[in-house]
């Protein structure tokens, strides 16, 4: 499909341009393949280290006059074999491009470099009174996140990337450069390509430039935990709080397993018991209202104690341990890989997903913690196989076929928010049928030679 002396050539090109900024070494490209789960790394032939819009327009117009495949790069953090090159070509590094370029206060919002991580631009806006929320636990960039359609723990609260971006400059297949949306917080002009690109996964266009939507930082931000005796009594906890309309801000929950794995990584005493992490943010009288209305709820499905606090240090350390989880799954099995899945389903069926799931699991013998953003409906079971265990890895797969076919049934996606990737292209179709025809006249009417991200999605 692609052709290496075109390759070879598209690169001979480009480091005439890039010098040094241009490399091959075998650990920088290795480091822009996957590396997050078990899907093997596919390095791509040579990484640029792009630092403009133009630059970023000269690299894809080479590509595209020689076929050359071009993979954006954020952090690497996402999880389903996203920058891996399956067909070589090059990485775009978008790491430099790491200014926040305005902030707009009276409105809310601000322009930003895509290379900007999630916890620079929340550093950035401290002192403003301001706060970009979407949290997908890793120190993820904004344009890797925006081509993800990323979310994660707040997403209950203040929705997911396609939410909170309002526009982008974009570089397409062809090094053409556009614009997408705006600063206003609606618009009714033409087709939303702003919510097209978001989550396109670097297959459509290349974002140089983000305009995104910002929250107040809340008066009061406090957290708490609560056990339960069952899996079903916690998802009954939440279903009936998003039934009632508390404004909660996170409500997370972790299966025996997943919490036996955190207290040993993150040095916690909490019990090996289905638990249930939560966040309210509001004003003190709405806090207080909040955590008041949840604690009633979990005495009706838990004998156990809800504990809340507004202490910002016990509050921290209980949301580092759970943004570790993923780590600390790893370590239950020391050497271990891991298969990371990301089912989502309407809120109603949460608890017979997640219990047949775990009759699943048990059947087929899996060390496989659950963990989940269940306000959303959206959990992540993670098994756990050593690299050569063959065999393993054969009932890990079969397994997340089940475990997606189970989504599907309920009303679900194959994927709440990590994407399609690699790892989950052989599901799309199942979710989508033949909508999946008109995704690919899009990327075909976006990329006609498939230079940007090819083997991803379809
Ligand atoms: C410990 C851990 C926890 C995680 N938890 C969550 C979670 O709770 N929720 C969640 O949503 N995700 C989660 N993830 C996955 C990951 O963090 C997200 O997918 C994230 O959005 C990826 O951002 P990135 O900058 O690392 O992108 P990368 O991995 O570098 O790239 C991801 C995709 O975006 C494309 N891309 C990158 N930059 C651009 C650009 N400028 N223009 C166009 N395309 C681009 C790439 O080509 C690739 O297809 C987690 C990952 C880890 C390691």
């Amino acid at each position: 499909m692609f052709d290496q002396k075109n390759i070879q050539q598209a690169i001979d090109t480009l480091k005439q341009q890039f010098g040094e900024r241009l490399s091959t070494s075998s650990s920088v490209r290795q480091q822009h393949g996957h590396t997050t789960t078990r899907i093997s790394n596919q390095p791509p032939d040579a990484v640029i280290f792009a630092k403009t819009t133009d630059e970023v327009s000269a690299i894809l117009r080479v590509c595209n006059q020689t076929s050359c495949p071009a993979i954006a790069f954020g952090t690497g953090s996402s999880l389903e074999g996203h920058v891996n090159a399956p067909f070589g070509g090059v990485s775009i590094d978008m790491s430099s491009f790491d200014k926040v370029l305005t902030v707009n206060h009276e409105d809310l919002d601000a322009t930003v470099q895509p290379g900007v991580t999630r916890e620079d631009l929340n550093t950035y806006l401290r002192d403003t009174g301001l706060f970009f929320p979407i949290d997908p636990g890793a120190n993820a960039s904004i344009g890797g996140m925006a081509a993800t359609r990323a979310s994660g723990t707040n997403a209950v609260r203040y929705g997911t990337m396609k939410d909170n971006v309002l526009g982008m400059e974009i570089v397409l297949a062809d090094g053409r450069t556009i614009r997408t949306g705006g600063r206003s917080r609606k618009s009714a002009a033409g087709y939303d390509l702003t919510r097209l690109m978001v989550g396109s996964e670097g297959t459509l266009g290349i974002i140089t430039e983000l305009t995104l939507r910002l929250h107040s930082i809340p008066d009061k931000i406090a957290g708490g935990i609560c056990s339960f005796p069952t899996i079903r009594a916690a998802c009954n906890a939440v279903i009936e709080t998003i039934q009632l309309g508390i404004p909660i801000a996170r409500l997370e929950m972790l299966d025996p397993l997943h919490v036996r794995a955190c207290n040993a990584y993150s040095q916690l005493n909490l019990p090996e018991k289905p638990l249930l992490l939560v966040e309210f943010h509001g004003t003190s009288d709405s806090v207080e209202d909040d955590a008041a209305r949840f604690s009633d709820i979990c005495d009706d499905h838990s004998p156990s104690p809800f504990h809340w606090s507004d202490n910002p240090d016990e509050r921290k350390k209980l949301w580092k341990a759970r943004h570790d989880a993923l780590w600390a799954a790893y370590a239950l099995i020391p050497g271990a890989t891991g298969f990371a899945t990301d089912v989502c389903v309407p809120i109603s069926k949460l608890a017979d997903c997640i219990e047949d799931t775990i009759t699943d699991i048990e059947a087929a013998g899996l060390t496989a913690p659950i963990v989940g953003h269940v306000g959303d409906g959206n959990f992540h079971v993670l098994p756990l196989a050593m690299p050569d265990d063959i065999d393993m890895h054969h009932k890990i797969s079969e397994f997340s076929g089940r475990l997606t076919a189970r989504s599907l049934k309920l009303g679900g996606t194959c994927t709440g928010e990590h994407g399609i990737g690699q790892g989950k292209s052989i599901y799309l179709r199942d979710e989508m049928g033949e909508a999946v025809e008109i995704m690919n006249d899009i990327k075909t009417a976006f990329d006609p030679k498939n230079i940007l991200n090819p083997g991803k999605i379809f």
